[in-house]
């Protein structure tokens, strides 16, 4: 699965271009809180302001303006009568010719409502009458001193699933679906209960039988119990053990309009709005689809039929064994039957999308399906060539071949995540996998690839073999974002993704996030349902994946391969928990004569939070010897005395540290040390007198390393004088270190700006891009103080040169080009962000030309790769005519990606009275979508303009936030964060916990890390702020 994610704020232009894509990411999840370090938007700051526009031009937009705005609310007026209309066509569904499946057609009660929220739930039961439990049985219970086994977080034990026969109408005409599903299933252990998840569907009858054919076996009574999503069949005698009996269930419920379970959504197609139901059920919603034992270690195989109109076509896992048509107008098809799996892989479509196909060398058919202007403008066939080329590179790697005679890929308007790896027929938002050559920008075209060879990834890792249970999510997630690099660099060889972009995007992402004295560990322990979504956070993504880059890295990347293949052919079609992993593994290592014990070095690395940060420091007594010691990093040292188990001694890692030595032209093959103690002594025999010493080569390790001074000084002179000697990813990592050591306060403040002086000489993307991260966070820190100017000067002094040197892009990017001129783009682009943030004239100018030209014009040849920078530079500068007419632009932009960096760019205004316009503006959902509304505001709160508008917005509009975002975790923390980070004040941490006090809602979490946050922010003003300006005020001077 892959959460909602931006790698960066960049101007990706979307090939689709249809209203109804904008509310896609309503309900859909955001990014995970506190990510410090998320790219920057520019934020330019100067004195020349006013750089006029010509005003006649303006006066015709404002003119155009408000015809649109009025042809808006027409078109605005006129969606909400079809909705009407749409909801109120909810009749009963066609009673007649439901011949095959019995119980069909039965409309369930509430059907026409909008879906079941918690505050409905008790009209629910009412509703679906009779369905509540039974005081007395829980009575029997408690005399039996025992927690009835409805009422546990997980499901009895005594009864496994074998195998479903599930059959389903959809009926799209009025968005309900009924179904008949036969379980059989093995006894255990004796019980008069059988407790399986249903939830949220209106079961009509229960039978239980010995067998299909005789042998019924009586139900007492049944009933849903809905704080655990179960549904209860109380037997008049006990299954008797290793019989085999079939549970029938015959149920009806209605295909949703909120993105889980199985739920619709729709399109436009030649001006027609039409529909299509499709399925999301991880991690545990298959139980509001169909009545099933929802838990992954359940595995069980699977023969479906559904039966639609012949209008539509039906997806499911596996390819379409028969279609039966029946003479008025329907039909079935049944589906093959599936290999054992978990229920939350199970998927299906009803649909009227058309597909183009291609098949692997080993014969597997991938087909893209997608709305029919799509497949026909050929935007999937990008798609559908990477992954015919990338399940051949699995197949390779894993040696394993796909289990699977087919997969689809399914590209669908609206989706909870960004993608979702069901078992072949996966399925994906249209903007992660539909793509036009032509207008897409090359960060478009990485977002894509990516999310979809993460989701292939998962066919192994996921649907093959399956976690045991959710805390182990961090293991196939882990590793899907650790092969998204891998596999990327399989497709485009000269990226270096695993070398390289891994670094900025994932290392030093997690490490902002892990290094709070609030963090959790990866593994993490969860029971009930409604928790489980909480698993799925970035710590499970990205720490896993960092994790196991390190594991590989340290067993050797042709070991670590030769065990993945063993644990996949050992565990197929199964269930595994780490300690399979990590048991494999280390046989594998074993093999080659290596003995590490794998589980003992990892099981410190997924139960503890954090990290460590070395510390290696030269011996002054004895040559040759240096000292290394470990403790766990915090950016809040403070934070420490509060949770006593972070002073505890006994967080200690096994830590595989490579070293090397280098001197001015050379630096030595790298020596792998293991660190486990506090403290540890090592001989080091090359080491010279003006050598210096690097830990962590190319940053293959989840930790930080520091140095003595004199070290830091001897790498920072090798930078300057030739800074080849030291890798492309270890620079980036002695620039993320340094910066991050210094803002904890293991680091004298200068050392980074140190680094980084060398800036004039540096060619390669990752370095400026790991800086670039690194001082957006300072900046934030300093961007109100008194003398924010020295420290804007110093950096517009190491960007100027390059700034210079590269020039700015130009339109026409040759897309053959794509390969070559991936990492200079990106460089180009990263230098430019900066020069225009900090106030590099030039970069001003040639912003502003840009958007006079745009409206002069009415053509816009600002270059895709650059839009975003240019937008926001402009808006800041120039005066409030452009800022209307970005606003005017915003509206009547129908690309999803344009329109969003359009809204980002209003929020750089240095205008209060704009910015106050923009949040009041935001929370109407008519002008801006609920999704875009939290960027809106944590967008102003980043502006220093705009710091104290949004963090008053947000107090006052808690309530009406709470409401809106509560129940998606992700947004809510994304907004807590986004809102709280960059307060750096006394009198900021105070209003917080004030607002803490007296605040409802939940996010708890979120404002305990916020507090953290705001708390290490002001500590570090208080500590460090006067120093770094003294060393700037210095270095300026000389
Ligand atoms: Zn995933």
């Amino acid at each position: 699965m892959d959460l909602e994610e931006k790698r960066e704020k960049r101007p990706p232009v979307t090939p689709m271009m249809i209203e109804e894509e904008a509310a896609l990411r309503n309900g859909s999840r955001g990014l995970p809180p506190g990510s410090w370090a998320e790219a920057a938007g520019p934020r330019p700051r100067t004195t020349e302001r006013h750089i006029a526009v010509h005003k006649r031009l303006v006066l015709g937009f404002a003119v155009s303006i408000l015809a649109l705005l009025a042809v808006t609310m027409i078109a605005v007026l006129l969606s909400v009568r079809f909705e009407e209309c749409s909801a109120a066509a909810d009749g009963p569904p066609r009673a007649s010719g439901n011949g095959s499946l019995p119980g069909a057609a039965r409309q369930p009660p509430g059907a026409g409502q909008p879906p079941g929220r918690p505050e409905q739930e008790e009209e629910e039961k009412e509703a679906r009458g009779g369905e509540v439990v039974e005081e007395e049985e829980e009575e029997e219970w408690q005399r039996r001193r025992e927690l009835p086994p409805w009422t546990r977080p997980r499901l009895p034990r005594h009864l496994r699933p074998l195998h479903y026969n599930l059959m389903l109408s959809a009926f799209m005409e009025n968005f309900t679906f009924s179904g008949e599903v036969n379980v059989q299933l093995e006894v255990l252990n004796a019980s008069r209960y059988i407790v399986l998840h249903a939830h949220r569907m209106h079961i009509e009858a229960v039978r239980v039988a010995e067998d299909k054919l005789a042998g019924g076996v009586r139900v007492d009574r049944s009933f849903f119990y809905p704080q655990t999503q179960v549904f209860v069949v109380v037997l008049n005698r006990s299954l008797e053990v290793q019989k085999s009996y079939n549970l029938k269930i015959i149920y009806n419920a209605l295909i949703e309009n909120e993105l889980l379970g199985f739920f619709r959504s729709s399109y436009v197609l030649h001006g027609e709005r039409r529909f299509l139901g499709v399925t999301q059920f991880s991690p545990t919603h298959a139980r509001k689809a169909f009545p099933c034992f929802d838990e992954p270690i359940y595995k069980a195989t699977f023969k479906i039929s559904i039966r639609h109109q012949a209008t539509y076509l039906s997806l499911s896992n596996m390819p379409v064994e028969t279609s039966v048509f029946e003479e008025d107008g329907w039909v079935t098809d049944h589906f093959s039957q599936t290999p054992l799996m978990s229920t939350y892989y199970l998927a299906w479509a009803v649909c009227n999308f058309t597909y183009r196909e291609t098949v692997t060398k080993s014969g597997v058919v991938v087909r893209l399906y997608a709305r029919p202007d799509a497949i026909r403008r050929g935007s999937g066939d990008y798609a559908l060539n990477i992954t015919r080329r990338l399940i051949e590179f699995y197949e390779d790697y894993f040696k394993v071949p796909y289990s699977l005679p087919k997969l689809d890929l399914l590209a669908v308007p609206k989706h909870p995540y960004a993608a979702m790896e069901n078992w072949g027929l996966s399925v994906f938002v249209e903007q992660r996998i539909l793509l036009d050559p032509s207008i897409s920008s090359i960060s478009y075209l990485l977002d894509v690839t990516m999310v979809i060879v993460h989701e292939l990834c998962h066919q192994w890792f996921g649907d093959l073999v399956t976690p045991v249970w959710w805390e182990d999510v961090w293991l196939k997630e882990g590793f899907a974002h650790y092969f998204e690099f891998v596999g990327t660099d399989y497709l485009y060889p000269g990226w270096n993704m695993e070398k390289q972009r891994f670094l900025t995007d994932v290392l030093h992402e997690v490490m902002l996030l892990d290094g709070l004295a609030s963090s959790h560990p990866v593994s993490q322990e969860v029971q009930q349902a409604t928790d489980i979504d909480r698993v799925f956070d970035w710590i499970a993504y990205k720490k896993g994946a960092a994790l196991i880059r390190m594991l590989a890295n340290f067993m050797g990347h042709s070991v670590f391969q030769m065990g993945l293949q063993d644990y996949l052919t050992i565990h197929k079609y199964g269930n595994a928990a780490r300690n399979d992993l990590w048991n494999t593994l280390s046989k594998a290592l074993k093999r080659v004569g290596k003995s590490v014990n794998i589980q003992q070095v990892m099981d410190q690395w997924t139960l503890q939070m954090g990290y460590p940060v070395i510390t290696i420091l030269g011996n002054e007594t004895t040559d040759n010897v240096i000292v290394i010691s470990q403790e766990r990093f915090v950016y809040d040292i403070d934070a420490k005395p509060k949770d006593p188990a972070l002073g505890d001694s006994s967080y200690l890692w096994q830590i595989p540290l490579t070293i090397a030595v280098g001197n001015t032209s050379h630096i030595s093959s790298e020596a792998i040390i293991w660190v486990s103690n506090k403290s540890e002594h090592h001989r080091i025999p090359a080491l010279e007198e003006a050598s210096w010493l690097l830990g962590n080569i190319n940053q293959t390790g989840y930790f930080r390393v520091n140095y003595d001074i004199r070290n830091w000084r001897l790498i920072i002179n090798q930078l300057t004088r030739n800074h080849e000697v030291i890798s492309v990813s270890n620079r980036a990592g002695l620039i993320d270190d340094a910066f991050n050591l210094a803002r904890a306060g293991y680091l004298p403040q200068n050392i980074p700006l140190e680094i980084i002086r060398y800036f004039s000489e540096e060619k390669d993307f990752l370095p400026w891009h790991a800086a670039s991260r690194a001082l957006y966070p300072l900046d934030k820190l300093l961007d109100r103080a008194e003398n924010y100017n020295i420290f804007n000067e110093y950096i517009l002094r190491q960007v100027a040169s390059m700034y210079l040197k590269l020039g700015w892009p130009t339109n026409n990017l040759n897309k053959s080009l794509v390969q070559a001129s991936y990492q200079h783009e990106e460089l180009r682009r990263e230098v430019i962000m900066l020069a225009c943030s900090f106030g590099n004239k030039h970069c001003h100018q040639q912003a502003a030309t840009l958007i006079s030209d745009w409206i002069s014009s009415n053509r816009n040849r600002i270059p895709l790769n650059v839009r975003d920078i240019v937008y926001c530079t402009g808006v800041s500068l120039m005066d409030e005519d452009v800022w209307e007419f970005i606003w005017m632009k915003f509206h009547s932009t129908t690309a999803v990606s344009e329109k969003k960096i359009l809204l980002e760019a209003l929020t750089c205004s240095d205008d209060r009275n704009l910015l106050n316009r923009l949040l009041n503006l935001s929370l109407n959902s008519e002008v801006v979508l609920d999704q875009d509304a939290i960027d809106v505001i944590i967008h102003v709160a980043r502006n220093p303009h705009g710091r104290d508008l949004a963090w008053k917005f947000f107090r006052e509009k808690w309530k009406i936030l709470n409401a809106r975002y509560g129940e998606a975790l992700f947004m809510n923390s994304k907004l807590v964060s986004g809102v709280t980070e960059f307060l750096n004040t006394e009198e900021e941490l105070r209003e917080l916990k004030n607002f803490i006090k007296s605040y409802e809602g939940g996010a708890a979490v979120s404002f305990s890390r916020a507090v953290e946050t705001v708390e290490a922010n002001v500590r570090w003003k208080k500590l460090y702020k006067e120093e770094l300006f003294q060393w700037l005020r210095k270095s300026l001077t000389h």
